[in-house]
């Protein structure tokens, strides 16, 4: 009976937290995450590479979880941390890559330009591996909180979440008589 209002409440009453979290994360990413990844190509060379995508997915669905709830912005925030964190990656690299020499950091951010022109290759990949971990990042975040928010509108009418079957008339089954969806708790006392 007033479980009603709490399923379709919690996700907005700590929102301001939620946003702390995702900044967090999104700063995690672009830094630790880039020296990681950067580690990592150091270490493997362009296998190492494959670590941007797998920041992308690892970082998409730690912040689906924190968000709890749609949310564009957050998306773009981490396509953004992704893409600082390939730079991160690819300079740490060239700072502590033995066959580049370099002894500090303004020397390995200048040498961008050559690593562009002479590694291109791993340039590409690396570029194509980072578009990926965006990619699956952004829709972690983006896509599964389009259907999140319909099934929400759908609860809220006393629709069905899953099918949009009008429920008012079903308050005593425990799944949706249409399409057999288990229907919320909050909306079986109505
Ligand atoms: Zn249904």
């Amino acid at each position: 009976m007033d479980g009603r209002i709490e399923t379709d409440e919690s996700p907005k009453r700590d929102e301001s937290l939620r946003t702390i979290g995702a900044i967090v994360i999104g700063v995690l990413v672009a830094t630790a995450g880039g020296v990681l990844c950067g580690m990592a190509i150091n270490r493997f060379g362009e296998l190492g590479s494959l670590s941007l995508w797998g920041l992308g997915v690892i970082a998409g669905i730690i912040a689906r979880r924190v968000m709890g709830q749609p949310c564009r912005g957050v998306a773009w925030g981490l396509v953004a941390a992704c893409i600082i964190a390939a730079f991160v990656a690819e300079t740490w690299w060239m700072r502590y890559a033995p066959i580049l020499g370099h002894t500090d950091w303004q020397q390995a951010i200048a040498y961008w330009p050559t690593f562009i022109g002479r590694y291109t290759t791993a340039a590409v990949i690396a570029a194509l591996f980072t578009g990926f971990g965006a990619t699956s990042a952004f829709w972690s975040v983006a896509r599964s909180g389009i259907a999140n928010s319909l099934a929400a509108k759908r609860i809220l009418h006393g629709l069905c979440p899953n099918c949009g079957y009008r429920l008012h008339d079903a308050s005593d089954h425990q799944a949706c008589p249409e399409c057999g969806e288990a229907i919320p708790p909050a909306m079986r006392s109505r």
